[in-house]
């Protein structure tokens, strides 16, 4: 590529100009920090959306303070399903009664790994891969070692991700459930869900997807994938809120025989029965535990709000948008310096980040941050771009890359 083909900010003001989702960047609040240049970390936090405080101050003055415990009775009790139906559908593919939020990704996946071996019983191994994010695979030893179950462990290419032959030489008679991210948290390569999801059913098994890097990001297809369970996170590409709820998501036909670990007074058929047994809700709600987070839940109706009013196919189209310019820029700016690009070069496979290698990126990174340019580290060489199609626009990555290239010279040279 010659330079003259590379985009100049002028172009980039022109395509913020011509950007359909521009004006989605009023909705959030501004970055009250004057020495920020880019915000490119969206995919670990979002940014506060102004409807959130709005929601907030509502849910605090008018329910909280006016209604008291009555605010349960008003809506509250339903938020887990109420919120788990809309997110469904506007960002997983999934059909109503078939996602909650609720507690955390990480213990989500406990409830949904153990609710899927327990309709397993017979098999004896858990197969997740070497590079999946660390709450997933120490969730998954845990589990192994509680249940007597063992672990095979794919060995996942950093940037490749995890192929479909790597998993269908891994799976067999004796695998009771297959774990992965859909979205590495490193390179952001898209595992095939659908292909997958038949191989291990071929074998017998089911699965569990970790859906943090996909919700809001790219369209996910849970139903027509034939997806077992999925979890994920609210507050990266949803911008609900720093450890707002996560959601659960388990296909109907497995409702009838789900059995999860922690069943509490909310997954209860009657919640206020007080029964001295325990009779688990008909539906996806026996996958609660105890008290929904209506706090973090008002940041969840916000993002799922704004994203029902984007559109996923619109924000997946802005993202490959945002990702190959990141890719072009760096190429021509950044690998001379000695940066590699650790993400798939293939719109097909690369979700809503760029991730860049380099020997020195850990010190690199703390200058960027320091300097205004907040991306993140990821050990042992990557600094990831986090590119959030709602608040970031084609100038302010621009920028970041401009910063980032004179301030690597300076700290080389
Ligand atoms: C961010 C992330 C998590 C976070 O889990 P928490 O329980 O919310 O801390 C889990 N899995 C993946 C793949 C992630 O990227």
């Amino acid at each position: 590529m010659t330079t003259s083909s590379l985009p100049s900010l002028r172009e980039a003001e022109d395509l913020d100009r011509s950007d359909e989702l521009a004006l989605f960047r009023e909705r959030f609040l501004p970055i009250e920090d004057a020495d920020v240049v880019a915000y490119l970390d969206g995919n670990s936090l979002g940014r506060p959306l102004r409807r959130t405080l709005e929601l907030l101050r509502d849910l605090v003055t008018e329910q909280w303070a006016t209604r008291l415990i009555r605010g349960w009775q008003d809506g509250w009790l339903e938020q887990p399903e109420r919120l788990g139906d809309a997110l469904g559908a506007v960002a997983l593919g999934a059909a109503k009664g078939q996602v909650v939020l609720a507690d955390s990704t990480t213990v989500c996946l406990y409830k949904a790994l153990s609710a899927a071996a327990a309709l397993r019983p017979d098999r004896t191994e858990l197969v997740t891969d070497t590079d999946n994010f660390p709450t997933d695979r120490y969730v998954v030893e845990a589990m192994a070692q509680d249940l007597g179950l063992t672990v095979r462990w794919i060995a996942s290419d950093p940037v490749a991700g995890v192929t479909a032959e790597q998993v269908a030489a891994e799976v067999g008679t004796e695998t009771a459930v297959v774990t992965l991210s859909h979205v590495a948290y490193r390179s952001a390569f898209i595992a095939d869900m659908a292909r997958i999801n038949s191989l291990v059913h071929e074998a017998g098994g089911l699965t569990v997807w970790d859906l943090c890097h996909s919700a809001g990001s790219i369209p996910v297809r849970l139903d027509a994938d034939g997806t077992d369970f999925a979890v994920g996170c609210t507050y990266k590409f949803l911008n609900a809120g720093p450890g707002a709820p996560a959601f659960l998501f388990a296909r109907t036909e497995h409702h009838e025989r789900l059995r999860q670990p922690i069943p509490g007074w909310m997954s209860a058929g009657d919640r206020f029965a007080m029964a001295p047994a325990f009779t688990p809700a008909p539906g996806i709600r026996r996958m609660l535990s105890g008290t929904p987070a209506i706090t973090g839940l008002a940041g969840v109706a916000a993002g799922v709000e704004l994203l029902e009013e984007a559109g996923i196919e619109r924000v997946r189209a802005k993202s490959l948008a945002l990702t190959r310019m990141a890719i072009t820029l760096c190429d021509a700016w950044l690998v001379p310096l000695g940066f590699g690009v650790s993400s798939p070069r293939e719109d097909e496979r690369r979700a809503g980040h760029v991730t860049l290698s380099h020997p020195r990126a850990e010190e690199l990174a703390e200058l960027l941050i320091s300097k205004g340019v907040i991306i993140d580290f990821r050990a042992p060489d990557g600094i990831r771009l986090g590119l959030s199609p709602l608040s970031t626009s084609f100038s302010e990555l621009w920028s970041a890359l401009d910063r980032t290239r004179t301030l690597t010279r300076e700290a080389l040279s």
